[in-house]
Order: C-alpha cells, then sequence, then structure tokens
C-alpha cells in the first residue's frame, strides 16, 4: 500500500507545465485525512497520519517517483480572457491505484509556482476545510467530483485581510485538465509567446491536437480510432458537463464561479471556492460575494455551461476540419443541441426527486409548478424534496411538513399522486427512487460556516470530522431525523460567501 505516481502528463510539450517542487511548510499536522478515500486509492491511512505522510502530504518530503509540476492553463473569468496556471498548486502525480485507474494527485497551497502572478502559493484552512467537505457531499450524492484526500495544517501563518491558520489540501482528480487547459493550447497555436518556449503560429492547431489526443487517451478512449474523434471529444464532454450541472441542480448547489478554468474536461466538479446550496428557493440564488451581475445563479448555471463549452468548441476548430466555414459550422451546430441535451438531464433529474420513473408530456409543467409553489412559498428546496420522499407525505401530506397544508400545494399534490397512480410499480419503489435522489441531508451554509469556524478560532475539527461522517451518506434514511436537517435561524443565515482565496 504505497503511492505509484506515474507522469504521463510531462509527455505534453513543455509549456503545459513547469517543473518545480513544493516548498516546505514549518509544522505540518493532518487536519483531516479522508480514509475511505484513502483506502479507495490502496493507500495506507495509518501510514498517511505518520510524520513522513503528512510531511508528504504538505509538500515536505518527495515521493521517490514523484515528479512534481504545476500546470499552464488559462481561462474565461467572468467572461474575460486571462492566462493563469496553477500558482498554488502541485501536481504530485497521477497515482497509478490497485484497481488501475489513473487519479492526480495534488496539492494546493504548496507554494508559489512560476503562474502565481502576486499570489503567496499559499492557502487558509478554512477554504480548503469547506472543499474538503462539499466534495465529500458531492461524491455521497453521487455526482462526479475531485475530493480532498486530506487537509494539512502548515503551522504557518497566512496573510489575508487578517493572519489565518494556514493549510494544504492533498486533492484527487480523475485529471486536471480543465476547459482552459484547452484555451491555453488555442493561444499557443496563436502565437501566445511563453517565456523561455518561444512557440511558432501553428493555425493546424499543434498544441490542441496534442491536449485533444492525451485527453483522449485519457478520459475518452473509446473515441481515439474515429475519423471524426474531435467532434466526438466536444460532443461527449457535452454530455458529461450537462450531466454534472443537472445533478447539481438536483441537490441545490450553486457553484459560485463557473469560469472556464473551473470546468473540467472529465466532467467532474472541481474548485469550490464561494459555492453554496440553495435553501429557500429561488432560482436566482447567488452566494458569491464577487458575482454581483448573477452570471453564475443558481438558475442560470446550463447556460453558463453552455457558453463555456462554446469557448472549449472554439480551441477545437483546428481539428474539426480542416476548411474553417465547415468547421465553424459543425461546432456551431454541436454547440446548439447544448440546451435540448441539458434540458433533457434536467428533466430527468427533476422526475427521480418526485420519483417518476417512465416519461409523460405533461411532466416539466408538474415540475415547474412545484418549483413556482415552493419559490412563492419561501420552501426549503432539500427538505421540501426530501419531505415529499416519505410514505406519509402519499397520505398525509401536512404531517410530513406543515407547509403542504397550503391549499396551492394541496392542489399540486392531488396532481403528483394522480401521475404516480399511472405508472407501474408500488409508492415504495418510487420513495425509493426519491430518496436517492433527494438527500436529507447537504451542507447546509450555516453549518459549514460552523464547522470551519471551530476549526479555525478554537482549533476544534470536531465539528468537521462529525460532518464528514454524515456527508458521506447523506441520503441515509437514519438522518431523516438529523439536526443537520434544521434550517437556519435568522441570525445563522449566510447571505454571502467568499472565494477566501
Ligand atoms: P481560483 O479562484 O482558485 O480558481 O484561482 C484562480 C487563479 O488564481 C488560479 O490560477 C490560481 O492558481 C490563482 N491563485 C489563487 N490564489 C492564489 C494564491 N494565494 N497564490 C497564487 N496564486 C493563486
Ligand atoms: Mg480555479
Amino acid at each position: 500500500m504505497d503511492w505509484n505516481f506515474d507522469d504521463s502528463y510531462t509527455r505534453l510539450p513543455e509549456p503545459f507545465f513547469a517543473r518545480v517542487r513544493p516548498t516546505p511548510v514549518k509544522a505540518p499536522v493532518i487536519a483531516v485525512l479522508n480514509r475511505r478515500l484513502a483506502e479507495a486509492l490502496g493507500l495506507d491511512a495509518q501510514a498517511l497520519m505518520r510524520p513522513d505522510g503528512a510531511g508528504m502530504l504538505a509538500g515536505n518530503r518527495c515521493h521517490p517517483s514523484s515528479t512534481p509540476i504545476a500546470q499552464a492553463y488559462a481561462g474565461h473569468q467572468f467572461g474575460h480572457f486571462t492566462l493563469l496556471g496553477d500558482g498554488r498548486a502541485h501536481l504530485l502525480g497521477e497515482h497509478l491505484t490497485p484497481d488501475g485507474r489513473r487519479v492526480d494527485i495534488q496539492l494546493k497551497g504548496s507554494g508559489v509556482t512560476p503562474y502565481s502572478r502576486r499570489g503567496d502559493g499559499r492557502a487558509a484552512l478554512g477554504p480548503m476545510l469547506r472543499e474538503c467537505l462539499v466534495a465529500e457531499a458531492m461524491h455521497g450524492f453521487g455526482i462526479p467530483t475531485t475530493r480532498g484526500l486530506a487537509v494539512v495544517a502548515t503551522g504557518e501563518a497566512v496573510f489575508r485581510e487578517t493572519p489565518l491558520p494556514g493549510a494544504i489540501l492533498a486533492r484527487v482528480a480523475s485529471s486536471h485538465i480543465r476547459v482552459g487547459t484547452f484555451e491555453f493550447a488555442a493561444a499557443l497555436d496563436a502565437g501566445l509567446d511563453v517565456p523561455g518556449h518561444p512557440a511558432p503560429r501553428a493555425a493546424d492547431g499543434t498544441h490542441t491536437r496534442a491536449l485533444a489526443d492525451y485527453t483522449l487517451r485519457r478520459h475518452y478512449p473509446a473515441l481515439i480510432g474515429e475519423p471524426t474523434r474531435y467532434a466526438d471529444l466536444l460532443r461527449a464532454v457535452m454530455a458529461r458537463q450537462a450531466a454534472l450541472v443537472a445533478a447539481w441542480m438536483r441537490v441545490g448547489f450553486v457553484h459560485g464561479v463557473m469560469n472556464t478554468d473551473n470546468m473540467t474536461i472529465s466532467g467532474e466538479t472541481i474548485d469550490f471556492g464561494p459555492c453554496a446550496f440553495v435553501e429557500q428557493y429561488d432560482p436566482a440564488t447567488v452566494f458569491s460575494s464577487i458575482d454581483v451581475q448573477g452570471r453564475y445563479a443558481f438558475g442560470n448555471q446550463g447556460r453558463i455551461a453552455q457558453w463555456n463549452l462554446a469557448r472549449f468548441a472554439e480551441t477545437l476548430l483546428p481539428l474539426l476540419d480542416a476548411d474553417p466555414k465547415a468547421a465553424l459550422d459543425t461546432a456551431e451546430h454541436l454547440i446548439g443541441e447544448f440546451p435540448a441535451l441539458f434540458e433533457r438531464h434536467f428533466q430527468a433529474a427533476m422526475r427521480s426527486k418526485l420519483g417518476l420513473g417512465n416519461e409523460e408530456p405533461g411532466d416539466p409543467a408538474l415540475i415547474a409548478s412545484l418549483l413556482e409553489w415552493m419559490h412563492r412559498a419561501g420552501a426549503d428546496y432539500t427538505n421540501t424534496f426530501r419531505d415529499l420522499s416519505s410514505r406519509v407525505a402519499m397520505d398525509d401530506p401536512e404531517r410530513a411538513n406543515p407547509r403542504f397544508k397550503d391549499p396551492a400545494f394541496t392542489a399540486w399534490h392531488a396532481r403528483w399522486t394522480a401521475r404516480l397512480a399511472r405508472q407501474p410499480g408500488h409508492f415504495e419503489d418510487a420513495a425509493i427512487r426519491m430518496r436517492t435522489a433527494n438527500p436529507a441531508i447537504i451542507p447546509r451554509n450555516h453549518r459549514v460556516e460552523e464547522a470551519i469556524g471551530a476549526a479555525v478560532d478554537a482549533g476544534d475539527l470536531g465539528p468537521t470530522h462529525r460532518f464528514l461522517d454524515v456527508l458521506a451518506d447523506p441520503c441515509s434514511a437514519a438522518l431523516d431525523g438529523s439536526d443537520y436537517r434544521q434550517l437556519p435561524t435568522r441570525d445563522q443565515q449566510v447571505f454571502q460567501t467568499f472565494c477566501g482565496t
């Protein structure tokens, strides 16, 4: 049970990465170790807890099979193109698991790199714990996501507005290839001058092709032999992103910074900055303090996914067809299919929330009218659906949730029960479907703040550990009476979240 690093990414041309080692920290101590994940990766959790293990997860010690790099990428941030790259992250390598998977092990907060710009390369404990908590919940919901293997306290302060305890997150991802990585490749092909790597303009898309071929091998090997493989890649990424964003909406997740550098090609959720969960249902919900226009509002995430995928498609143009006009036609045609694709995923996700196992033409209207009622009534998104998922909700809705006595709801309830009665199977089958689709527990914003506050202010990781334990299985019937289901009181309510970088 040990690390087994490979470094296939470093076989890409040099401008895609920089070889750079993490900067050691003063006193690394494991704050959180995800034992379940460690074991799934074939690692010895006990050994990781020991000083050597913590030292490695903090970047103080380098494993003999690891060749650390920082990855270059670009991205559209709130609509504007920028050159970025891992400014505070080091990819230790691709760990090959005993069951034959290849996963990136990345340290975040591990020191400066050539891409740090004016940043200090470090991270604070609070945001790293937040990333760990929310990622674990995502995984528990059955949603593709990068995950936190460990958070290591560094024993050093990081200076933001005030001094804060520093930490490093050891993150596991099926890769860190982003839409922004393709934008970087396309920029190289357009003649971007990277210091030390002068790249001649390559109208045939040399760099983009190298990255696309690598991505196909790594994530979509079934497409490699296809003559239409680059269009297929676009189609495949669109499908995974449509499924991903629909799944986010199933659980009320607002990513908060859906910049193209925060969108993976693998279809995993990545970069949990100011993310948060919708409580009182409102599609216009925004938490991030920097999202003043509501670009990344809850109900806008499908449209933004399409916008980001259009940026991805643009990078692929030279590979889609030698004739630029034909390439553009192909890209536009494919991207134009996204709204319908996303809608299909969204409707399927919502049908599962209502226990519907088959499809009827009236379903979208049934779903929309429940959402309208929730919006008007200010009902909690998670608890409304969870309360609908019990036998009691069928026969005596008011007992499941006192809000359900609203006559506007009663009318909807009659339509829903009639619809359920028309599908094959018993209500219990529908209820099982609903309990899987509708978590009892989400990382409610005030509970996340509470756990982080205890860790940062009092060095108490108990609330974080307890929360991580329940979030591992957030749909469990055993959690129906849990106090994690309780709504925030007026003074616990969180209206704004911060990147906290
Ligand atoms: P994020 O908002 O975490 O997606 O980061 C956007 C960009 O800023 C990425 O290129 C990060 O590597 C970089 N960045 C964020 N925080 C820091 C920091 N403290 N030091 C250096 N670079 C950073
Ligand atoms: Mg990012």
